[in-house]
């Protein structure tokens, strides 16, 4: 019978095997591995877990002052072999001493990068139909400046810092901040603050303020921030601590748009579907001053939303006039379904090409989907 290898690396228990034709000095290679490796299992056991803390400051190469998760800051030792150290680092803790005991991978403690989208995009103001009036104001006050900063150094004028979208869902609200930060080469940043409110409870102040400091790394760049009415909602009263929390985010949201100036290359967009209980702190002069309003397409829009979404589809005999006209109240977001399910019915039935029919039977489907979302928000909220 074949004998059972026995490695001296990396033993585990599971793999030693007992062999009855093992001789005495295999047999006691074994025993010496899995004796190894239940004294391993036992300092581990036996080891008590460490505090995770982040450097404040290090005052030599000996201290340094750091802040543990409960907000308590100390003056602790650094032990050997740590390395070096900078303020912001993470870092574990020994639970008697508080001495340093290492270095955690990441460099900072909180990476903004992992809760934010952060893309080039490379959509064209040709994507967007229906919206010349706002697309004009949006280039005046967010391309121009990113572009043309001297031009307003010479007129002697500021800029707004941001905008403020507001309009009902699905209008382009989105699609025209990713147009602008094409058009101007800048990171798109998105943040969706209802997100924002909800899993960064304590959080959320540290999570705006490192927001803030990665645009101005990315520069140039926009912040985009959906669903504002979650972080900057009027509060009539802010008794739990959850309220005050929000609260504390919002207004590091302000600090850090007062603490940059007009023409710097960040640009916020902020975006609601709901600018009646918007907090007018938000919209004050020098923070998101520029309201801009997205509507829902009227008849010639929709045509316009309808032609930039079939540009690639292939249609037999379809009047997109036609269609614009059936589809009074549907959002660029809803055509752009109709569109979608207008060609899934055409492959259902085999066929490499859209007729009109296929549009309606879209429409009525949309439509169904729309009011059975209505009824429900009716129902649920
Ligand atoms: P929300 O308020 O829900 O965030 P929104 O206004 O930001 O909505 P978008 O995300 O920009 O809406 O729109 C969703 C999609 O609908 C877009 O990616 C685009 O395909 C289509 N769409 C919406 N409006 C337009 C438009 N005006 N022109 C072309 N396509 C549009």
């Amino acid at each position: 019978m074949k004998k059972e290898e026995v490695k001296d690396e990396k033993p585990s228990v599971d793999k030693i095997v007992y062999n009855f034709h093992l001789n005495e000095d295999e047999e006691k290679k074994l025993l010496e591995a899995k004796v190894k490796i239940l004294q391993e299992q036992l300092r581990l056991l036996k080891s008590p877990p460490l505090i995770l803390a982040e450097v404040k400051e290090k005052i030599n190469d000996e201290e340094a002052v750091v802040k543990l998760e409960n907000g308590n800051q100390f003056l602790v030792k650094i032990n050997l072999g740590v390395g070096k150290l900078e303020a912001g680092d993470s870092v574990f803790l020994e639970q008697k001493n508080l001495s340093i005991v290492r270095k955690t991978k990441s460099k900072k403690s909180f990476n903004v990068e992992q809760f934010v989208i952060i893309e080039k995009p490379d959509i064209s103001w040709k994507k967007v139909g229906g919206l010349d009036e706002q697309i004009k104001e949006i280039k005046e006050v967010i391309e121009l400046p990113l572009k043309k900063p001297e031009l307003f150094k010479r007129v002697g004028i500021q800029p707004p810092k941001g905008i403020l979208l507001y309009g009902p869902p699905g209008t382009g609200k989105t699609l025209m901040a990713k147009a602008v930060a094409a058009s101007t080469n800048s990171t798109f940043i998105e943040i969706v603050a209802s997100e924002l409110v909800q899993k960064f409870i304590g959080e959320g102040a540290k999570l705006v303020k490192e927001l803030f400091k990665l645009a101005r790394e990315k520069a140039p760049s926009i912040i985009f921030i959906d669903e504002l009415d979650a972080l900057a909602a009027r509060r009539i009263d802010v008794g739990t601590s959850g309220e005050r929390e929000v609260q504390r985010t919002f207004m590091q949201l302000l600090a850090e748009i007062d603490g940059f100036k007009p023409l710097s290359k960040v640009k916020i967009i902020g975006c609601t579907n709901r600018i009646d209980i918007l907090d007018p702190a938000i919209l004050r002069p020098g923070r998101l001053d520029r309201l801009i309003e997205v509507p829902l397409p009227n008849e010639e829009g929709r045509l316009e939303i309808l032609k930039i979404h079939t540009n690639k589809m292939n249609l037999k005999k379809v009047n997109l006039k036609k269609i614009s006209k059936m589809t009074k109240d549907f959002s660029g977001a809803e055509l752009k379904s109709v569109c979608t399910e207008a060609g899934y019915f055409a492959i259902r039935e085999n066929r490499e090409y859209i007729t009109e029919e296929d549009f309606k039977k879209a429409i009525k489907k949309v439509k169904k989907t729309i009011e059975e979302d209505e009824s429900y928000k009716a129902m649920f909220g």
